[in-house]
């Protein structure tokens, strides 16, 4: 499957129905009056968030969405139907912005919501409706209200548990393949992963999202690469994994270029108004990896060396081999609790202070 992170669309809610103008006609009925129902409502254009997607590929091959129209009134008072509404499916996560690419019009975080995009027009009325004392024979009705229509881009921000990170080569797409069911491709040069892979992993019972994010290189942050597309998805990410070659010399400055394009990212994404938690902020683990290509000596000045210039103890694994990968997940699952319980908690008390604040009038 392809994947595809934004999209521009086109959206068209449908028109109402037009209102109808008739006259009863029976036989030994005399002065029969008015009976043209009303036009029925267009359909809506609605998003709805739904489970079992992870790109906006449909798009690609799709791009005009129209609702459709109301059915006018007929004879008899009878009302025409309404419209069909176009309802978008659309993966978690993502965000629809309006055609400047700045305004956001919502941001689809749970499975089940649903937006209305555009609402369809109105029926016209049929003649039936203009009847009244002075005018009792009206041979007039309402054009149904036009439907309304919106250029839209779509673009999606993948929310993953765990954002796998890390210069080309160092074995992401080797990890994701070595922890779960995904088959990334692995290849020995860089740019060979050029979408974000998901894989779902599981340890203690439970199972998490790691989304295996490619094209992180020096510049990524100021636009070389894709880096910075990509860098979009780390954003939803609870946290970071950073992976690191342990074969390199330059272990030290591979960290930290990685960093530094974390760092440069907040700052361009600070002028969005997200209010979100900036990259270099999230919980970050580091591992180690290819430690079944070196020998005791080199692994321990590597890890001390990467200790040293990040303040955190490296995990050693190989995604090869599969050596410290069980430890690695155990971690990950315990911190990851940790976290869903702090939020939990956290949204928990919000809910309880804001409704300690409505409960009182003075
Ligand atoms: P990515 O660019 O970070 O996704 O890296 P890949 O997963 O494509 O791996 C790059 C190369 O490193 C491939 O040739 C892998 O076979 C190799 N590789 C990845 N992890 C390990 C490891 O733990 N040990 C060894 N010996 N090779 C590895
Ligand atoms: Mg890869």
């Amino acid at each position: 499957m392809k994947f595809l992170d934004q999209a521009k669309i086109y959206i068209r809610s449908g028109d109402g129905g037009t209102g109808c103008v008739s006259f009863r006609r029976e036989k030994y009925v005399e002065f029969g009056g008015p009976d043209g129902g009303n036009g029925g409502q267009g359909g809506h254009v609605i998003a709805k968030c739904v489970s079992g997607l992870n790109t906006l590929i449909d798009y690609r091959y799709q791009q005009h969405f129209k609702a459709s129209k109301g059915e006018h009134g007929k004879g008899k008072n009878r009302t025409g139907a309404n419209g069909k509404d176009k309802i978008l499916k659309l993966p978690v996560g993502t965000q629809i912005l309006a055609a400047d690419k700045q305004k956001q019009i919502a941001d689809l975080t749970t499975i089940g919501q649903t937006i209305m995009l555009l609402r369809g027009g109105k029926g016209g009325f049929g003649n039936t409706h203009f009847k009244g004392p002075t005018q009792q024979a009206p041979r007039h009705a309402n054009p149904g209200q036009e439907g309304q229509e919106a250029w839209l881009w779509l673009r999606l921000k993948l929310i993953a548990d765990i954002g796998l990170i890390g210069l080309p080569n160092v074995g992401k797409s080797t990890f994701l393949a070595a922890v779960s069911q995904a088959k990334p491709k692995i290849a020995d040069y860089p740019f060979t992963t050029l979408h974000p892979n998901l894989g779902v992993a599981g340890a203690k019972g439970q199972e998490f999202v790691i989304a295996d994010i490619p094209g992180l290189i020096a510049g990524a942050s100021a636009g070389a690469g894709l880096g910075h597309r990509f860098l979009g998805h780390i954003e939803r990410c609870t946290m970071l994994l950073h992976l690191l070659d342990g074969t390199q010399d330059n272990i030290v400055a591979n960290y930290q270029t990685i960093r530094q394009e974390l760092a440069a990212y907040g700052q361009i994404e600070k002028h969005e108004p997200t209010g979100k938690q900036g990259l270099t902020e999230k919980y970050e683990m580091l591992a180690l990896n290819k430690c079944d290509l070196l020998d005791d000596n080199k692994l321990a000045a590597q890890c001390a060396a990467l200790e040293a210039a990040s303040g955190v103890k490296p995990f050693i694994i190989s995604a090869a081999t599969g050596q410290g990968i069980d430890a690695l997940l155990a971690h990950m699952v315990e911190r990851l609790d940790k976290m869903r319980q702090a939020t939990h908690i956290n949204t928990h008390e919000k809910a309880q202070e804001a409704e300690a604040q409505e409960a009182w009038y003075p």
